[in-house]
């Protein structure tokens, strides 16, 4: 099972290259921020739930987190491997991560962290604008849509997520980059961490990702 790691602050691009990357190994990306939305949106109680913690711009708790992933996990289509978006965000996931794949007889095999500098984070989010359909993501100044205000790829509304208006996104930054940087450290201790400059264009850290891949021993497909 290749379970790869994609790391970086929100607004790093994780969501931009995450599907890249998943199209190179031939594997589904897991993002939590999406399991939590898709559960606030049917209602469920994880989501009635998490909501509280998304709308606050704060973590949504380990106990929920980690077992709305390993539930994910647990899934046909994740057998021979995952990328993960958005997932360990603190220290604690990350042990439990790897305490549920040592269970399985495998271990994470790259953490790749995206690297981009705070007050280029704030500008980047303080801009970013999602389909409700599908969470296509755009920026007001570096990939605008066509027509303001919808999609260019199915048509549907843009909307600002509750949790990028500008007033929650320092909140956010201070308190996951604190919990990052320990998620950070973990995988720099058991030496699978790697780090690509994110201030690139969107195909050049690519590019980067798919060569630290292979440098870890990480099986591309074709
Ligand atoms: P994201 O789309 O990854 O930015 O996630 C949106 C929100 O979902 C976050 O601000 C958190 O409230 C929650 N969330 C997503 N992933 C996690 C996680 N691994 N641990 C805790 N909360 C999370």
């Amino acid at each position: 099972m290749n379970v790869v790691v994609l790391l970086g602050a929100p607004g790093a691009g994780k969501g931009t290259q995450a599907p890249l990357l998943a199209a190179r190994l031939g594997v589904p990306v897991i993002a939590t921020g999406d399991l939590f939305r898709a559960a606030v949106r049917d209602g469920t109680p994880l989501g009635v739930e998490a909501r509280r913690y998304m709308d606050a711009g704060q973590l949504v708790p380990d106990e929920i987190t980690v077992k709305l992933l390993l539930e994910r996990l647990a899934r046909p289509d994740a057998a021979a491997g995952v990328i993960l978006d958005g997932f360990p965000r603190t220290a604690g996931q990350a042990e439990a991560l790897d305490a549920a794949l040592a269970e399985r007889g495998t271990r994470v095999g790259a953490a790749l962290l995206v690297d981009v500098p705070a007050d280029e984070l704030v500008r980047r989010l303080s801009g970013r604008w999602i389909c409700r359909a599908a969470g296509h993501p755009y920026h007001e100044v570096s990939s605008p849509p066509r027509a303001a205000g919808v999609c260019d790829l199915d048509g549907s509304e843009l909307y600002q997520r509750t949790d990028d208006q500008p007033a929650t996104i320092r909140a956010r930054m201070d308190q996951q980059l604190g919990a990052l940087s320990q998620v950070i450290e973990h995988y720099r201790a058991s030496g699978v961490l790697r780090t690509v400059d994110g201030l690139q264009p969107i195909e050049v850290v690519s590019n980067a990702l798919g060569a630290e891949l292979a440098a870890a021993g990480v099986v591309v497909a074709g």
